[in-house]
């Protein structure tokens, strides 16, 4: 018959005065929560991503600029996109701004005309208003996305992809 001891004598109590004096401590400290160090997170770090086919249509890049602590909900993000390509259909549930820095950009709400966005140009998109955003069909594109995650940690909802049709209507005259 087989006895507990060889159970027993497996999980014997953990010694904590036993860990070598460089572990770092089992908890952190009470004021860990409280970070006072600057921080500069270097670009060579952090790689870029490609931006994935089931939300985009074409080849889109992100790299990543702030995911907020709580609590902050800020994200932050640049994404390139090349000729053509663009997001799908989606919303967000705190709106969106995009800051756009470089080439020629389309955006659209949902029932109205396409519009130009240019770098310097700065897009408000409202809460759960469907969109989309990206490239002019000829040329590279990039812009600076800023949105937040609603209290419940919903952030994007991510709808159907653009038709050509919609994407390649002619876009209002920019005034
Ligand atoms: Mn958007």
């Amino acid at each position: 018959m087989v006895g507990l001891e060889p159970y027993r004598r497996s999980i014997a109590p953990v010694d904590c005065k036993a860990l070598p004096p460089d572990m770092p401590p089992p908890h952190p400290p009470p004021n860990a929560a409280k970070e006072t160090a600057m921080k500069i997170l270097r670009s060579s770090a952090r790689k870029t991503n490609r931006a994935p086919a089931s939300n985009f249509t074409g080849t889109v890049f992100s790299d990543e600029v702030v995911v907020g602590v709580a609590p902050s909900r800020m994200r932050g993000s640049v994404v390139s996109f090349t000729p053509g390509a663009r997001t799908a259909w989606h919303s967000h549930p705190v709106g969106q701004t995009l800051f756009c820095l470089s080439g020629a950009g389309r955006v659209q709400r949902e029932g109205e005309q396409v519009q130009e966005i240019r770098p310097g140009d700065t897009v408000i998109i409202p809460p759960d208003v469907r969109h989309w955003h990206g490239a002019a069909p000829d040329k590279l594109f990039s812009h600076l996305a800023m949105s937040e995650l609603n209290d419940k940690g919903e952030g994007t909802a991510w709808f159907e992809h653009v038709s050509d049709q919609d994407y390649n209507a002619k876009p209002a005259p920019v005034t």
